[in-house]
């Protein structure tokens, strides 16, 4: 469905070639295999290599650095594709798009080399540990400690929900390096989990949904690691470089919730069209069409204030506050629509084998992590406030 939303101000024939791709990939190669990986917690390792071949892994990284070459644009429309096919069992926006630019960003020359051009390729799989047990949202509060000891840090403490956890080969870990210190004591220690003593994998963690996607506990008891993996070789940035990429973030994880609407949108207009009620189709009781105007006007305005905020990311110029707005507003109004539109359905919504049965359960973590919606809200008016 376009109406409303038929051009992309930023659309190109390269980006339409790898929306093109993406949309094959998922459809044809994921799609099918989304029950087995929903069975099992997790995909298979061979997933991941192949959407490395087909250049869907950091695909904004440079191609020095074994990268697809791209820019945020092309992680955006992978990212689109991946969600409108709703495959949520590996999450490529974990690998490419925070693990990747942290990487890219702070990485020393080394640390670039030593590990992009393997998560290019999908041969090493990457996560990110920041929550804690006891320490969400207030990440100043995170108990885990890296403690220099010779050539090494010693890793002591545990990790909870941890995207991508169970498979991930090196995963970026938010550790207290001076636990005196709130936001300044914070650093970045990329762990290569290969071999690693001290290093635990928890159970798969048994979520409302997304249940082929692994989400793990994690625990390090006396796990050493080389200094040299301190991510941009000093300490006390972690705190800093966790929020210089956050807009980035926030607006990708809107784009997904966006695309995930529009699915919905679809779903239920083509669902209400077919049912018989009354002697009629669904779609023209006058409910059901106020009901997906009101949809499709909501999936059209995120569509809209989205494409402002790639140009203005493009542009380096997207600030927290106004990714804050995508963010909460995006993934509040996706779960509005799922839930409007898995009305419509009736009884049919409320069973696993409808895809608007899936998106609810699978939706609403978006209002939650990538920075709770009530954070996103204090941001924006913290900013209000301070002019
Ligand atoms: C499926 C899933 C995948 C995840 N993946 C990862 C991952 O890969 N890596 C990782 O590090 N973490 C991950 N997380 C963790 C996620 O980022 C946290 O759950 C999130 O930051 C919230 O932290 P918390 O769960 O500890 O809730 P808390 O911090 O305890 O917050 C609970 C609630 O309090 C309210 N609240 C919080 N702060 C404020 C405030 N300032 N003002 C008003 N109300 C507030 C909100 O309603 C919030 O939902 C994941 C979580 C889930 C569920």
């Amino acid at each position: 469905m376009s109406f409303g939303a038929a051009t992309r101000p930023w659309m190109t024939d390269e980006l339409e070639m790898v929306r093109d791709t993406a949309r094959r990939f998922f459809e044809t190669e994921c799609v099918p295999h989304q029950k087995k990986w929903q069975e099992q917690g997790h995909v298979d390792r061979a997933i991941w290599r192949r959407a490395g071949e087909l250049g869907l892994l950091c695909a904004g990284v440079p191609e020095q650095y074994g990268g697809g070459g791209g820019s945020f644009l092309h992680e955006a429309v992978i990212c689109e594709e991946q969600m409108r096919a709703m495959v949520n069992s590996f999450s490529i926006n974990v690998h490419s798009g925070i693990v990747a630019h942290y990487l890219l960003a702070y990485g020393t020359e080394a640390q670039k080399r030593r590990w992009l051009p393997s998560m290019a390729k999908g041969e090493t799989i990457a996560a990110i540990a920041m929550t804690e047990p006891g320490a969400g949202t207030d990440l100043q509060r995170i108990t885990t400690s890296a403690v220099k000891d010779g050539e090494d840090y010693v890793i002591h403490g545990a990790k909870t929900f941890i995207t991508n956890g169970l498979l991930a080969d090196i995963i970026v870990v938010a550790c207290k390096t001076d636990p005196t210190a709130k936001a300044k004591g914070v650093s970045l220690v990329v762990i290569e989990t290969k071999d690693l003593e001290g290093f635990r994998r928890g159970r798969l963690l048994e979520k409302v949904g997304q249940q082929g996607q692994d989400t793990v506990e994690l625990f390090f008891n006396d796990m050493r690691v080389p200094q040299a993996n301190l991510l941009g070789g000093e300490e006390g940035k972690g705190f800093a470089q966790l929020m210089l990429q956050l807009p980035r973030e926030r607006l990708v994880l809107a784009i997904g919730c966006a695309a995930t609407m529009q699915r919905a949108v679809d779903e239920t207009l083509a669902y209400t069209r077919d049912r018989k009620i009354f002697g009629d189709s669904l779609l023209h009781l006058q409910n059901t069409r106020f009901k997906l105007a009101e949809c499709q006007t909501k999936a059209t305005i995120a569509r809209s204030f989205l494409d402002d905020c790639v140009a203005r990311l493009a542009r380096n110029e997207l600030d927290i506050p106004t990714a804050a707005m995508a963010k909460w507003w995006v993934s509040q109004a996706t779960c509005e629509v799922v839930d409007e539109c898995l009305q419509l359905h009736g009884g049919y919504g409320y069973m696993q084998e409808y895809p608007i049965a899936r998106m609810y359960a699978d939706v609403r973590v978006s209002r939650i992590y990538g920075g709770a919606n009530e954070v996103m809200k204090e941001i924006i008016a913290r900013a209000m406030e301070n002019g």
